[in-house]
């Protein structure tokens, strides 16, 4: 397959300009968009997605698909303008990027088979890199039906897009240096991807998203019924249930002010509780399960560990009794909330990722201490802050800016109109620094960069100037 996508696949791709791979890439969303309702059905039945879950990864990854589509005709090749290099004024330098000659793999994690594997293809094929995607074996099924329509299609060159089901086998042993590894995950299998001996040994440029204690806080000065307040009381909620928690981006960590905690824990907890959990087959299913009795096994034991430093306001450790459900033939968590006993000596909050519908609520005295407490998760994907004072706002954002690639800043003006903590656009980064896995996704024309190759040319004016002129002819 790798030598297929580097052949065939290259050669297909190369050719093209990126407006016209920006035209390929909205013929795959097309193609998406007239068969949209059989992988609904798909990631209901194996995902085990509500409607609403089933949206955000599927019209996620179309829509990303259709905005870089649109993106393909921007300017990109050229870095910068010509540098003077010495006293002779005909010696100059100019930077180039130039797409990468190798694949572009794509290892994805479960819990978005299909948004996970088109944000990464969009940018990939734009870039005129060809793609080799290996999505996780639990919900490999949407994957596996949204190639097959692709590729019947015929809407992409011969090896531009590959799908590998099932194992990753000697895939990472068979890499060189000119292709790149795109790997979503959890942190130990990240570190497996990183350190593997043929990766290291030939340098094969690795981005890495993982795992992420996210956080949400809560200003000091931000009252029950004020627009911050509500604000923040529905993206948690919210955050903790959609696909049952299963974000990597998900609130783990909810910052409010000591004095206010128990009475955002009560508000939380009725709202957490009123949220109907069962067949998300059901159109009124707020809530379905994790995607395998394995995750709720994992879940439960990581509620276990925050529990030893937090009390559980709602929810638990065992799966919730739900009409017509058999307990030991599924894998629900109820919405489960903790509180915890004391901000200062906790630990597990900061480490412990139930990936999962769970949540502790982290007192905080002051805004230095809200700060250093964030920090404690060792880098995150993304943090929200909510608040009426702008000052205070600016300052926090500042604060906690160097652990994190994503900060969305709730005040009132923006308190029903933005787009989520959790919801990736395609027009921002994602990626977070240290725990996260220190990558970078997305951002626009940003994200182009990973699948180039940046060069300094060094020669004569007119020789640089020949340069300008071929590379601005393939946009
Ligand atoms: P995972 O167990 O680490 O698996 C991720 C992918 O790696 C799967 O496709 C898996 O394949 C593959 N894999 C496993 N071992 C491998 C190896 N030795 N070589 C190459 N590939 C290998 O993660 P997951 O359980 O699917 O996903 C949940 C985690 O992902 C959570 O921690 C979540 O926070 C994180 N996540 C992060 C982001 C982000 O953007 N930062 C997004 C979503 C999820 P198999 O399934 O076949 O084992």
């Amino acid at each position: 397959m790798l030598e297929f996508a580097r052949s065939e696949g290259q050669r297909g791709l190369r050719n093209l300009s990126y407006a016209e791979r920006g035209k390929l890439v909205g013929a795959v969303a097309d193609v998406l968009v007239a068969n949209r309702a059989r992988y609904e059905d798909i990631a209901i039945a194996n995902s085990g997605n509500t409607k609403v879950d089933a949206a955000i990864d599927i019209d996620g990854g179309i829509g990303t698909l259709k905005y870089y589509a649109r993106l393909g005709g921007a300017r990109m090749l050229l870095d910068e303008k010509a540098v003077r290099l010495a006293k002779a004024e005909n010696y100059q330098a100019i930077h180039l990027m130039v797409p990468r000659r190798g694949v572009a793999v794509h290892i994805n994690a479960f819990n978005f088979p299909s948004w996970g594997l088109w944000e990464k293809a969009a940018v990939s094929l734009i870039a005129g890199v060809p793609v080799l995607a290996k999505p996780a074996s639990a919900t490999a099924l949407l994957a596996h039906a949204m190639v097959k329509d692709v590729i019947a299609a015929k809407v992409l060159p011969d090896g531009a897009l590959n799908l590998l089901c099932g194992g990753a086998g000697e895939l990472l042993a068979a890499l060189t240096g000119d292709d790149v590894i795109a790997f979503t995950g959890s942190a130990d299998t990240a570190a497996r991807v990183r350190g593997h001996p043929n990766v290291v040994a030939r340098s094969v440029p690795v981005n890495i998203e993982a795992d992420s204690i996210n956080a949400a806080l809560l200003a000091p000065e931000s009252s029950p019924g004020s627009a911050a307040f509500d604000a923040f009381l529905r993206e948690v909620v919210r955050e903790m249930t959609v696909k049952a928690g299963q974000k990597c981006t998900a609130i783990r960590r909810i910052f409010v002010p000591a004095g206010k905690a128990d009475a955002v824990a009560d508000a939380l907890a009725e709202k957490l509780k009123g949220t109907k959990i069962g067949d998300p087959r059901q159109a009124d299913t707020r809530m379905g399960p994790l995607v395998t009795r394995g995750q709720q096994a994992a879940a439960f034991d990581g509620i276990r560990r925050l529990a030893s430093e937090a009390a559980i306001v709602c929810g638990g450790t065992d799966a919730p009794t739900l009409d017509g459900i058999d307990k030991n033939r599924s894998a629900f968590v109820a919405p489960t909330l903790l509180k915890l006993k004391d901000a200062g000596s906790a630990q597990a909050v900061h480490e412990v990722e139930v990936f999962g519908p769970a949540a502790t609520i982290v007192p905080y005295r002051d805004e230095q201490d809200a700060a250093g407490l964030i920090a404690r998760g060792g880098g995150s994907l993304v943090a929200s802050v909510y608040g009426e004072d702008t000052d205070f706002l600016v300052r926090i954002v500042s604060e906690i800016a160097p652990s994190h690639g994503r900060i969305l800043a709730v005040d009132p003006a923006i308190a029903t109109a933005h787009t989520g903590h959790g919801i990736v656009m395609p027009q921002c980064n994602h990626g977070g620094p240290g725990r996260a896995g220190a990558g970078e996704e997305l951002g626009g024309l940003y994200g182009l960069r990973f699948y180039h190759q940046r060069l300094a040319v060094q020669g004569s004016s007119d020789l640089i100037a020949s340069l300008q002129a071929k590379a601005a002819s393939v946009h």
